[in-house]
């Protein structure tokens, strides 16, 4: 059985009501510079903005608090001029699952932005031996409508903010209990051994490069080592190829690469993953080619969801590693996850074994990616939220479904 806790209304200490805090902007996500420039505009003298600059980042990234009355090395006053401009927004924790398999999903909400209505989106953690990766969230849905992916069905779609990002890593670090502990001392900084999130992958919802700057922000910020401290070798994005940002990704984020190509003919990929029909497949292809910084130690990973009798035979094997030759990379075979009202099936699994044999046998890398926290619907291609969340009675009747 999995387990789900609805935290709605749960007690946040320290974080003020919604209501109080609407004029106040969040200072989650911003770099070294805009948080500066907010410190100058509360009257911090220009000779000690960066000091301060210094002690916030500790705060806010290494312990991750989010209340500035416990910045203890921070003069009372900046603190109170702080708190009256400014918050430290962390979504609210809508919802917590946690599957059989250790799998955590949380449905966070984030509040209303200019015009628009409250969001919600998902973020999943993965624990896998010696390692713990989480998959984060771009945006409320995605604009692009991949037949089988679900998240592609949501109709609400905004981009996140790069507060909103990197909200959802301390979130979540937060509730698995990976944040430093109260009494460590100012300065420290987070190890690099024994953390519970390790790697972030932008796989969550949404398609990252569509949303370019506030990822490349937020990821500047999670990589610091001033602060989050995640490698950028840790911090892979995963894009359905979004063509001409690519060599951008690679010069300006500096993060390793995922393409989710899922076919070899441009026939296939355009219904599959219909941006292709803008940026097809040779392009695609050749933006990979020159990815900054590409080595047999830094490959791009591409991924393949295995559709029943769609793009699974051995001939599309046999097609990938052509299209793949010269380019250092590695084969992710997603089992596909099944969702309410999809006419997909996952491939059978000698099938997957067999398509991975031979493009192993061609000297590429081709694990199958176990399909984790099904029973929460927390597997790739799964997340969907707001109110086309599905009702409780027919997402107990899938999970069983799935488990059976
Ligand atoms: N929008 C980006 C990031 C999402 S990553 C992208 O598409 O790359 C999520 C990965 O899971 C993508 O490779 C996506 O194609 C894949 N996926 C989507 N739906 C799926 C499903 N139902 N089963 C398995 N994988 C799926
Ligand atoms: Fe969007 Fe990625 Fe899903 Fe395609 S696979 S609809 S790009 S989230």
């Amino acid at each position: 059985m999995s387990v789900s806790i609805d935290l709605t209304g749960a007690e946040r200490p320290g974080n003020a009501s919604p209501a109080a805090v609407q004029d106040r902007t969040s200072l989650l996500g911003l770099s070294r510079d805009a948080l500066g420039a907010r410190l100058r505009d509360i009257g911090v003298p220009d000779k000690q903005v960066r000091m301060r600059v210094g002690q916030l980042w500790h705060w806010l990234y290494v312990r991750g608090v989010t209340d500035f009355s416990v910045m203890a090395n921070v003069s009372r006053d900046l603190r109170t001029a702080l708190a009256e401009r400014h918050e430290i927004a962390r979504p609210e924790i809508v919802e917590e699952q946690i599957s059989v398999d250790g799998t955590r999903k949380w449905l966070f909400r984030f509040p209303a932005r200019g015009a628009g209505r409250p969001v919600e989106i998902e973020t999943v953690y993965i624990p896998e031996e010696g390692r713990g990766t989480l998959c984060v969230s771009s945006q409320v849905g995605c604009t692009l409508t991949c037949t089988f992916c679900h998240t592609g069905t949501q109709r609400l779609v905004r981009n996140l903010t790069e507060g909103e990002i990197v909200g959802q890593i301390l979130t979540a670090r937060e509730r698995l209990g990976d944040l430093p502990h109260a009494d460590t001392p100012i300065g420290a900084i987070v190890p690099n051994e024994g953390r519970l999130v390790s790697n972030i992958v932008m796989m969550g919802m949404g398609e990252p490069l569509y949303n370019f700057d506030n990822v490349k922000e937020a990821l500047a910020v999670a990589s610091d080592g001033d602060g989050l401290a995640l490698s950028r070798r840790r911090i892979t994005l995963s894009t359905s190829g979004v063509v001409p940002m690519i060599p951008r990704t690679g010069e300006e984020m500096g993060v390793m690469l995922a393409i989710s190509l899922h076919a070899v003919r441009d026939e296939l990929r355009d219904v599959l993953v219909p941006i292709n029909k803008k940026y097809p497949l040779e392009e695609l292809l050749a933006a990979c080619r020159a990815y900054p910084g590409l080595s047999n130690a830094r490959r791009i990973t591409f991924e393949y969801v295995m559709l029943k009798g769609v793009n699974d035979s051995l001939a599309d094997a046999r097609e990938l590693v052509r299209l793949l030759k010269g380019i250092p990379a590695k084969i992710n075979l997603i089992p596909f996850n099944p969702w309410p009202g999809t006419d997909y099936e996952c491939s059978d699994w000698d099938q997957i074994e067999r398509f991975a044999d031979l493009v192993n046998d061609a000297g590429y890398a081709s694990p199958i990616r176990t399909p984790r926290g099904r029973d929460i619907f927390a597997a790739c291609g799964q997340l969907k939220s707001e109110s086309e969340r599905m009702k409780k009675a027919d997402r107990l009747a899938l999970a069983a479904a799935v488990a059976g």
